[in-house]
């Protein structure tokens, strides 16, 4: 499985990559890396407006509680 053409300026990425918090990982392995990618909603928020998301947006479309 290759990894999101986006990595690079992903801020959510670049954000949590090296986050320890089990959740990060849990939406970095499937999404960024893995079999959920096209339903990642940041690529959809990019898509729609044109621009990056903020960088708590999570791929699942909710906000980063922190
Ligand atoms: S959060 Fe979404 S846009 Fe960002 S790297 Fe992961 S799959 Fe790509």
């Amino acid at each position: 499985m290759s990894n999101c053409d986006l990595l690079d300026k992903c801020g959510f990425f670049q954000k949590h990559q090296k986050s320890s918090w089990a959740a990060c990982q849990g939406f970095i392995i499937p999404y960024c890396q893995g079999p959920k990618m096209d339903d990642c909603q940041r690529q959809a928020y990019r898509k729609k407006h044109g621009g990056p998301p903020p960088d708590d947006l999570l791929p699942s479309g909710q906000m980063l509680k922190t």
